[in-house]
């Protein structure tokens, strides 16, 4: 620390340096050395009580001293406040990451990608629904300034690069505020950082913005409001379960219920609703937590995810006794969400009454209205939509892109869903230990089709293209 030509402070040092005002440190010799997030560590040439309380007063942190010769310091100081040149950089930095703010929110990113490429570069990528678009390049250096910056804003231990770590941040952007997640893990020596736009509630499209028909609607509201309903929303990474989540939650009125929810993580702050986060490290898990929860007698729970048999037979037990639940499940489709539970460890006959209701769904990007070219229906899906009593007619649309959609052919997404109402007949097949396809058998009887038939509604109707159905659901399925 005694060469101050050239060098640059530690990102841990410039937090520090940003708890003390330049004139005091250099009026007091004073040289902040680092912060840790609870405790300031400062070097001072003489240590009295006085300048101890000063320092607390003007940081409001815990100050620990370390004797250091008076040059030493008065040295070190012109690193920890660097002169203009360095804060050039600091300020690059601050813009870059500006644009990149401003890049994601113009594009309706979900998540900013900062990925390492090689010797201290980076690039930066935004996903827009569901597939990552290049943004920019950041030069050698600019990239480690913008990560440390970040975490500085994000309030994570910015002297730790080989540990993962989890923070957040608020951005304000044209008068709108954004609630960010950020999260680094270490690669190749460097760390990725990914950023996550939370959901604001009150943005949170409903059932309807998402795409359900109304019967599906109809159906899954009916089950929503029955007591003790147990509802679980299936699909993979991705198919937008969370929304749907909170949309689901949207359609309780919040002020006369006490709703709680264990979520990992939070994605969205809801208003009204008790919301803990899981935190492995601190042992709260899913269970720990709902069992906390459950001694305070909500009237209804969201489980962010089953991923446990501990979860799901608390789950069980408290819809037996009456909470209403809703829950995520990483499964394939409705029809597949009493043997994935079955398979964590639930018992069937349980199972077989409690479960009300399993929506599954994906999101299909929607074709972009401006470009958007005709094209013809395959006999497949023609072949389907016949077996499930949809009249297809002959035209489809197709992909094709310019300057309004980035040249993706893309904008947006839309749900395509699927309602399986848990009726006495399947409740049975369930209890039974019935296959899915069997299950479907029964269900289609009372109205149940598949996914993809919803999906095939939105391609009919020019909303999306048979290719991007293609993407996420086989026509094999609905055989
Ligand atoms: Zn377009």
């Amino acid at each position: 620390m005694t060469d101050a030509s050239g060098f640059h402070a530690s990102p841990t040092q410039r937090t520090a340096a940003a708890l003390l005002s330049r004139s005091f440190a250099y009026e007091a010799d004073v040289l902040p050395i680092s912060y840790d997030g609870t405790t300031l560590t400062v070097g001072v040439s003489a240590a009295g009580p006085e300048l101890l309380e000063e320092l607390r007063q003007q940081t409001r942190k815990t100050v620990r001293t370390i004797l250091l010769p008076v040059r030493e310091i008065r040295e070190c100081l012109k690193q920890a406040y660097p002169p203009a040149a360095t804060r050039d950089a600091d300020s690059q930095a601050a813009q870059a990451l500006d644009e990149i703010f401003s890049a994601a929110i113009g594009s309706y990113a979900c998540d900013v990608h900062l990925e390492p490429t090689d010797a201290r570069a980076g690039r930066v990528r935004l996903d827009v629904d569901g597939v990552l678009q290049h943004d920019r390049q950041l030069e050698s250096g600019l990239f480690e300034r913008v990560v440390a910056l970040l975490k500085v804003r994000s309030n994570m231990n910015t002297g730790e690069s080989r540990l993962p770590q989890d923070g957040r941040l608020a951005v304000t952007f044209d008068g709108r505020s954004f609630d960010v997640r950020t999260s680094t893990i270490p690669v190749g020596g460097l760390e990725k950082v990914v950023l996550r736009f939370l959901q604001r509630f009150d943005l949170v499209p409903d059932l309807e913005q998402l795409g359900m028909g109304s019967e599906l609607m109809a159906r899954y509201q009916r089950a929503l409001k029955r007591p003790g309903a147990f509802c679980v929303i299936a699909g993979p990474t991705g198919s937008g379960k969370s929304t749907t989540s909170y949309a689901s939650l949207q359609t309780i009125d919040l002020s006369h219920v006490n709703v709680c929810s264990v979520e990992d993580p939070i994605e969205c702050q809801v208003p009204g609703i008790a919301q803990i986060a899981v935190n492995e490290r601190a042992g709260i898990t899913f269970p720990v937590a709902l069992r906390a929860l459950l001694r305070q007698n909500p009237h209804q729970l969201f489980i962010g995810e089953m991923r446990d048999g501990d979860t799901v037979s608390i789950a069980l037990q408290a819809s037996l006794t009456g909470i209403s639940l809703i829950t995520t499940l990483h499964a394939r489709d409705a029809l597949r969400v009493p043997t994935r539970l079955a398979e964590l460890g639930a018992n069937r006959s349980t199972l077989a009454s409690s479960l009300t209701i399993a929506v599954s769904q994906r999101l299909l990007r929607m074709l972009c209205r401006r470009c958007k070219i005709r094209s013809s229906i395959s006999s497949q899906a023609l072949a389907v939509g016949r077996r499930y009593g949809l009249a297809l007619g002959a035209e489809a649309w197709e992909a094709q892109g310019c300057d309004v959609c980035d040249y993706s052919g893309f904008q947006g997404r839309v749900g395509a869903f699927e309602v399986l109402e848990i009726r006495p007949e399947l409740a049975a097949a369930i209890e039974r230990g019935d296959a899915p396809a069997d299950l479907g058998k029964i269900a289609f009887v009372m109205g149940y089709r598949p996914m993809i038939v919803d999906a095939l509604r939105h391609v009919a109707a020019g909303i999306t293209s048979e290719g991007e159905l293609l993407r996420h659901l086989s026509f094999e399925d609905a055989e």
